[in-house]
């Protein structure tokens, strides 16, 4: 639920009629599992702008803004190159680009020509870029905030402020924010920043980004958080998505005991998914690319390589021979796994500028994943080629499957192209209600299929993945998506055949004892989520989990859903 509801002793009610209380419970979503607690330290706000001022050198004014601008373009660009996170790197970059982006910098001037001194000149330049992000929705519509921290940072710098960013107590402390930029969260250092709250952002903010990616528990889209004074314990909880307020620093210290136990209970965890009495579920995971698998796999394989991070954010499609070493580095880095390969995923929130492809009124719907094919099947037709010279080399066979296949026609037709070059595990992902109605016809044509949570519950709910504000139509506990997965599931029994998810849900551990009893044969998620998911299969029985699916399927909310779930979960691990 993206609305901040707090609960206390005298029951719910919704925030914003009385909002912070000293002691309850404020809501978000969790986008980072675990729990922690701590002091919370805000982080400063945005530098304000003193009154305009008269502008006597309208030329000293410019060079003093595009000044500011470049040094934060250096600035972030520096920062970029010195953390050793390859995400975040990719991340500072490119808000580094649109700091040094000249259309900024001559709006900047314009706005100098204009009257205006050099802070107001910043000021408004971005605003007006962020308007111009914010129309065209989606992805641009998340970088938003990026800008907002490129002209705080250079407001500041023409102000002869300090940079804003991570405050430093001196203690370890929860950090609350209205939003992270991505420079904020590079700097992050996990020994001393216990956990984020954040008011804004959602689930594929970079605060959710990077906060999986660093292990710490973080809730976004949470209502009332800034309301938290500064110096209040307060605990987090990144699985459940709630932040509690009113506790001591005693239940702060048991809280973070038991989270502490927690890991390394989870740490003690290994060994393939299977449930308490021995099913089998495959547990997989997400990467982008070879970095993703760090020191080494504690997984059975990669269930999700989705290898638009390789064409994103260029001019050019990465050639052949770069596309071979890719697929090949992370074929050659999983020895005896499996590595299911999706080709491109392009469109909406993954926009590739060399496609060109024409403006859409309603991207969400338009020429996305395979579709992309239908004007620019050269670009597919290579990359195939690359994944099966990738797979000559190393000797390892990839699962290979194609993104938003919507119809058996899609699905017959990029089988053909995949098994004429030698591939020969070829799927689909499920991420099309259409498609997941006509699974078992799918698989007439293909080896497997991979669900997409994340975009199947888009489409079902026709709610957009990227909005806050529906997050409650996102959750994967909705009944209604989890009837189409477990179609899939069917589909896959009656063929045979292996049908697993790679969205969003398999990551939720309480999620996963659903998933399994509906009869999926994989979970596949990013590296923290693993341990969480591992050890609650393992203390799950397959009949458990039967018995969560159909108290899931059966559920009208999905609270209710979860909360049952958790309570006959619970009840069977003491048993
Ligand atoms: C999904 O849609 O669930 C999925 C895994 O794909 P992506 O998040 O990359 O769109
Ligand atoms: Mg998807």
């Amino acid at each position: 639920m993206a609305e901040a509801v707090v609960t206390g002793a005298q029951g719910t009610r919704t925030a914003g009629t009385q909002r912070a209380p000293a002691t309850g419970t404020l809501r978000g979503l969790g986008v980072s599992p675990g729990r922690a607690a701590g002091r919370v330290c805000r982080m400063a706000g945005p530098p304000r702008l003193p009154d305009p001022l008269p502008v006597a050198d309208a030329a000293r004014e410019a060079a003093l803004a595009v000044r500011a601008l470049e040094e934060v373009a250096a600035d972030l660009a520096a920062r970029a190159g010195r953390t050793s996170d390859a995400e975040a790197g990719a991340i500072l970059e490119a808000q580094s680009f649109m700091a040094a982006d000249s259309g900024l910098r001559e709006t900047v001037e314009e706005n100098v020509a204009a009257g205006m001194d050099a802070g107001h000149a910043v000021d408004a330049a971005c605003d007006h870029h962020r308007r111009a992000l914010l129309e065209a929705g989606g992805y641009f519509a998340e970088r938003a905030a990026d800008l907002d921290d490129i002209r705080n940072r250079a407001v500041a710098a023409v102000l002869g402020l300090p940079v804003p960013g991570i405050p430093d107590p001196g203690h370890p402390f929860v950090l609350v924010a209205e939003d992270l930029a991505p420079a904020d969260t590079v700097n992050l250092d996990p020994a001393t920043v216990l956990a984020l709250v954040t008011e804004k952002g959602g689930p594929t903010s970079h605060t959710a980004i990077l906060a999986r990616s660093r292990g710490l528990p973080a809730v976004v889209a949470c209502r009332g958080a800034l309301e938290i004074g500064e110096g209040i314990w307060v605990s987090v909880d990144g699985t459940a998505g709630e932040v509690g307020t009113g506790l001591g620093e005693q239940d702060a210290e048991e809280i973070l005991r038991r989270a502490a136990d927690e890991r390394s209970r989870l740490a003690a965890s290994a060994g393939p998914g299977r449930t308490a009495d021995g099913h089998g579920v495959e547990l997989l995971l997400n990467i982008g690319s070879a970095a993703d698998l760090g020191a080494g796999v504690d997984a059975e394989g990669v269930g999700l390589f989705r290898t638009e991070f390789l064409f994103l954010g260029r001019k050019d499609a990465p050639g052949f021979e770069e596309q071979v070493a890719a697929y090949e580095a992370v074929l050659r880095a999983v020895p005896g796994g499996k590595v299911v390969v999706r080709t491109l995923d392009a469109g909406t929130d993954k926009p590739l500028p060399f496609l060109e492809l024409p403006e859409e009124p309603n991207p969400a719907l338009g020429v996305r994943g395979l579709r992309v094919g239908r004007v620019r099947q050269d670009v597919l037709d290579v990359q195939l080629d690359a994944i099966a010279e990738a797979a000559r080399a190393s000797g390892v066979r990839p699962w290979v499957m194609a993104p938003m296949v919507t119809t058996v026609g899609e699905a017959a037709d990029f089988a053909a192209r995949a098994r004429a070059r030698g591939i020969t595990r070829v799927g689909a992902m499920i991420e099309v209600p259409a498609a997941a109605l006509r699974a078992g016809h799918l698989l007439r044509e293909l080896d497997f299929l991979s669900i997409g949570t994340n975009d199947l519950s888009q489409y079902a709910f026709a709610a957009d993945r990227q909005h806050g504000e529906l997050a409650d139509l996102l959750d994967p506990w909705q009944a209604g998506l989890l009837r189409l997965v477990a179609e899939c599931a069917r589909a896959g029994r009656a063929a045979g055949k292996p049908v697993g998810v790679c969205g969003e849900a398999a990551a939720d551990p309480l999620l996963a004892t659903v998933l399994t009893g509906l009869g999926v044969t994989s979970l596949s998620m990013s590296a923290p989520s693993l341990a969480p998911v591992r050890e609650r299969l393992a203390r799950t029985s397959l009949a458990r989990c039967e018995a969560n699916a159909r108290i899931a399927l059966d559920a009208d909310d999905p609270a209710v859903a979860r909360e049952a779930v958790a309570e006959e979960t619970a009840a069977e691990h003491a048993a």
